[in-house]
């Protein structure tokens, strides 16, 4: 099952993370087939905002995996 929240998401839209090969997976495993394991999707379940660099597994980026300009 695809994620509903696809076109809105700032993890799978590529807005934060310099680290594709791990987001690349990460989006096959949550994005592509289990969204209602995604961290980022648990909170907007709840309409709860997550946090901008929020990763599906739950983890968050080091800072030198972040895009040097964070929206
Ligand atoms: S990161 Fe989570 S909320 Fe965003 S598109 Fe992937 S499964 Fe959906």
């Amino acid at each position: 099952m695809t994620c509903s929240k696809l076109a809105h998401c700032p993890f799978f839209n590529d807005e934060f993370d310099r680290m594709p090969l791990r987001s690349g997976i990460l989006k096959r495993v949550y994005c592509m087939t289990a969204p209602d394991a995604c961290a980022r999707y648990q909170l907007k379940a709840h309409h709860e905002d997550a946090p901008h660099d929020l990763l599906p597994d739950g983890t968050k980026l080091a800072a030198g995996e972040r895009k040097e300009a964070i929206a």
